[in-house]
């Protein structure tokens, strides 16, 4: 997505450990016309997937599923990070966060994800796939198929998509970061 492309050189940061920083566009300050697009992208990419229901994780992800529901128009879900305690029906799986170097429990109640479930999810960075991996494991304790999963920005040095194809999975990214080294975006 150019558009896309041209803003993450314009305004991406690097950090060192392979981080981009882009949160003056989408994981703090937010811009909703490029979310508009983001999700009209994955709208179009998904169009024949069967989707009905997209799925996202909290927090960064959750903007741009909004989008992809709306124009799709399905239902969005995202998953929690804290366990609230009036959950009903709480699926749980372990993830481990790149940006924070740790395990934290991730949840969702099986009444919104269901064996009826065709599901895109979608989030805003793939790094090494361990936020997708939780949501393989989610899906399979609830019975919802996974149709596809969308990114905004993947980083491919990090290997993220090999490990999803494995499991057979549909990887569509908005933008391919190749290379973050020496403090250079390097776009495929
Ligand atoms: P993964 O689970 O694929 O290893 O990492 C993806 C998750 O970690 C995303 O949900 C995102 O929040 C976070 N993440 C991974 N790499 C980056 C990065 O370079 N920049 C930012 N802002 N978040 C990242």
């Amino acid at each position: 997505m150019e558009l896309l492309k041209q803003r993450i050189l314009q305004d991406g940061r690097c950090y060192p450990g392979g981080i981009l920083k882009v949160d003056s566009f989408i994981n703090h300050q937010m811009d909703p016309q490029l979310m508009f697009r983001i999700g009209e992208e994955f709208a179009s990419l998904f169009k024949d997937a069967g989707i009905n229901k997209i799925v996202t994780i909290e927090a960064s992800g959750i903007a741009p599923a909004i989008f992809v529901g709306y124009i799709m128009q399905q239902p969005v879900v995202f998953i929690k990070k804290k366990q609230p305690k009036t959950m009903e029906n709480m699926l749980t799986s372990t993830v481990h966060s790149f940006t924070k170097d740790r395990d934290y429990t991730v949840c969702i109640s099986n009444n919104f994800l269901t064996p009826s479930d065709r599901i895109l999810f979608i989030d805003d960075f793939l790094a090494y796939g361990n936020a997708a991996t939780g949501i393989i494991d989610l899906a399979a304790q609830s019975g919802a198929t996974i149709a596809g999963m969308g990114f905004i920005i993947e980083k491919a040095f990090q290997q993220g998509r090999d490990a999803l194809l494995e499991k057979g999975i549909r990887i569509e990214s908005l933008a391919i970061i190749e290379s973050l080294d020496n403090c250079q975006i390097v776009i495929r």
